[in-house]
């Protein structure tokens, strides 16, 4: 993948994040910057923060302390901001969360008419182009219900590019997936990634890791315990508590 330039803008930054759960610190002052066009992998051990520290991105959870900001919007109680970074975030979780008496190409448009107030004609002009970007325009007068697992997160990548996002948050899109479904899901957000796409996903394959990202963020108990690019956090680890993690997984 090619080089990022430093000189980029940060597009996503957070300053300090912490966050409780109760008695719970699961993020512990947490730095990270994600520049325009840069592709961030985030992994680590179950539990260690990685959903909550992107949940904070887009305000589906809240932080403690610490400052979030997203293209140059500070995310705080003013509504107006949150709206302003939900606008320009899109998320993709484990499960699909299509509508289930909706057509595929319902799903994808009815979201630019409520959220964005796009007429419906260009709203399905513009969800069949994304699905055909996801090799699934075939399916657009379908249900949910009678797609294929990796199908339906297809659409659900769809659904949220109708919305012209930014930045892309993807929480694990693939473990919920047989694994025959993986790489066409894989392979979509990698074409993703390669047309610029700014990108946070978590996730477990290391390959895709490998492929895709231009940094890999390792978290571990709330902090994130290293920020390296691929080829230097799979060969040459900075913490022991990587070398550990990667020796569990590799
Ligand atoms: P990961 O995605 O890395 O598996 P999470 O961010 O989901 O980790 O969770 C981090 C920690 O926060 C875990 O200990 C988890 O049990 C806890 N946690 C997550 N969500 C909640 C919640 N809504 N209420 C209480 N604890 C939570
Ligand atoms: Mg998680």
């Amino acid at each position: 993948m090619s080089d990022r330039s430093s000189q980029t803008p940060a597009i996503v930054q957070l300053s300090g994040v912490s966050k409780w759960f109760g008695a719970h610190q699961v993020l512990k002052e947490v730095d990270l910057q994600v520049r325009t066009g840069e592709r961030v992998v985030v992994c680590g051990p179950s539990g260690s923060g990685k959903s909550t520290l992107i949940r904070c991105i887009n305000r589906l959870e809240k932080h403690d302390s610490g400052s979030v900001t997203v293209d140059g919007v500070e995310l705080s109680e003013n509504t107006r901001n949150i709206a302003a970074i939900r606008r320009e975030v899109g998320m993709v979780f484990q499960s699909f969360n299509l509508f289930p008496h909706l057509t595929i190409l319902e799903n994808c448009a009815l979201p630019q008419i409520r959220v964005r107030g796009v007429k419906r004609a260009l709203a399905e002009e513009k969800a069949m182009s994304y699905l055909k970007r996801v090799h699934i325009p075939e399916q657009a007068h379908k249900y949910p219900s009678q797609l294929s697992g990796g199908q339906q997160q297809r659409v659900a990548i769809a659904r949220s590019l109708c919305l012209e996002p930014k930045v892309m948050l993807f929480d694990e899109p693939t473990s919920a997936l047989d694994p025959e479904m993986i790489k066409e899901v894989l392979d979509v957000i990698i074409e993703l990634a390669q047309s610029g796409m700014t990108m946070i996903c978590v996730t477990h394959e290391l390959g895709f890791a490998k492929k895709v990202a231009d940094s890999i963020v390792f978290m571990d108990d709330g902090s994130i315990v290293e920020k390296s690019p691929p080829e230097e956090f799979f060969t040459n680890p900075k913490t022991q508590r990587t070398r550990e993690f990667l020796g569990q997984i590799l």
